[in-house]
Formats: structure tokens, sequence, C-alpha cells
């Protein structure tokens, strides 16, 4: 172990220790989300420690005067926390501000067109996210998640961030080496054109027809249905779940079998 290692070592030791999330936030964060997958005790403890290290690191602030409750404080850094459970806290390094609203909020914005018409446009949202930060929340669509329809906007921010990892959002997030390039973009190609088809045919679909928007917006809602909706996405694109279950190593279908880490 190198002196950086040991240095690293002890201050996330420091952080555990100074900056615990108290007992009863934690139970009842957890009773707010029944949908989280059943977790080992040590993968539950994982989350607890990333989740407290989370907070730590991000700065987490309520615009328009919210004040962001500590209860979805701890919400947003378990959900985030859960992506990275099994690979890689450290995908998270590139941000550290969350702008969390009461409700959904309303941005203008204004773009010229190849006529050099200027058109003002306003947009209602429910989060985004922004290469290098911040990410930003509507309370309300937080405490909305979780009711089987397989949305959540804190996952689906947050997966945005990795993709976002190398370079702008494209569907197409750093790979660990067990993923081959090729294989990954074929799937995802594939399974984004029959979608984007079948929202356009108007077909109504089990999984959020938003992901037609793009292929980023595809990733993003799958992952979201991979965590909270699992048989679906296993039974709608099979080969999805296989890649996402690697990417994540993670199994949300049997969550007792480990996959080995990243290599
Ligand atoms: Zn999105």
């Amino acid at each position: 172990m190198t002196a950086f290692q040991r240095i690293q070592q002890w201050r996330v030791r420091r952080i555990l220790r100074k900056y615990p999330i108290e007992e009863s936030v934690w139970r009842a964060t957890l009773e707010a989300l029944p949908w989280l997958p059943n977790l080992d005790t040590i993968a539950q403890a994982r989350l607890r420690d990333y989740a407290t290290l989370f907070l730590a690191d991000k700065i987490i602030v309520g615009a328009q005067g919210y004040e962001v409750p500590a209860g979805l404080r701890v919400a947003i850094a378990v959900q985030a926390c859960l992506l990275v459970l099994f690979s890689n806290l450290d995908a998270y390094r590139g941000f550290r501000s969350i702008i969390v609203y009461a409700d959904e909020y309303i941005v203008a914005h204004t773009s010229m067109d190849d006529a050099g018409i200027v058109h003002a446009r306003r947009d209602i949202r429910a989060g985004e996210a922004w290469r290098e930060g911040p990410v930003v929340l509507a309370a309300s669509a937080i405490l909305h998640d979780g009711r089987g329809d397989g949305m959540n906007i804190v996952i689906h921010e947050f997966a945005h961030q990795l993709d976002m990892q190398n370079g702008d959002a494209n569907g197409f997030p750093p790979l660990p080496k067990d993923i081959a390039v090729t294989q990954w973009t074929q799937h995802f190609t594939r399974a984004y054109a029959d979608f984007c088809r079948r929202v356009d045919g108007e077909e109504h679909t089990a999984l959020d027809p938003y992901g037609s928007e793009a292929p980023e917006e595809f990733f993003a809602v799958m992952c979201e249905a991979f965590f909270l909706i699992p048989a679906t996405l296993n039974a709608e694109y099979p080969n999805i779940f296989q890649l996402l279950k690697r990417f994540f190593r993670f199994d949300p279908l049997h969550t007792d079998t480990t996959i080995p880490a990243y290599t």
C-alpha cells in the first residue's frame, strides 16, 4: 500500500466515524425506498458507508429557499450509491454539487435556427445532470418514485453522470474490460432502434417511452428499469439486462449471487 492509499484509508475511516448517518434516519430512508434490492448484510453496510462518504464529499443545496430535509439527503445518497455499490464510488469524483428544487422547475432557453430566427422555449424539468456538475433534482419527483412504474429520477440523473465520465452523454459510459465495446454498441443500438420504432408506432411500452428521446436517455431509462423493474427489463430486452448486470456487477433478480469485481 502506498503512502497515498494509507492517507486515503485514514480519511475514509475518519469520515465514517465523525459523520455517521443517524440510525433512525437510516431506517426511515430504507423504509421509504421499498423497491431497494434485497441486499445481504455486507452489501447493506457498504451502502451505508458509501452514502456517508458521498454526503461528506458532495454539497447538496436547496434552490429558491428550499431546505433539503436530512432524510431526503440520505435518500439521494443511497440511490446514487446503489449504482456504484459493486463497481466504483470514484465514478462520481467529477462533480460536487447537487441542487434540489422543492418541485419541478422551469428552464428558459433560447436557440437560433438556420434562418437566424431566435426561438424562446420553456421546459418543465424534474432533474438534469451536467458534466462536472451540478446534478439538479426536484424533491417532489424523488418522493414520487418507487410506485411500480419503473421510473426513478435519482437513478436516471446519476446514470447520466456515469455516462459522462468519458465525454458528453451518449449512452456509452466507460466499460469494464470484460464487456467488449462492439457488443455494447451492437446491443444498445439494436434495442434503441426497436424501442423508438415501438414508441413511434404508439405502442404502449412497459418501459418509459422517454427512453426514445436519444441514446443517452435510453441508457438512463434502462438503468432505472434495471434497478426498479428488473424482471420487466429482462423480458423486454434480455441482452440489455445481461450487459447492465455485468456493468453494475450486480444481479437484481438473484441478489445472493456475486459477480466478480471490475478487473
Ligand atoms: Zn435524462
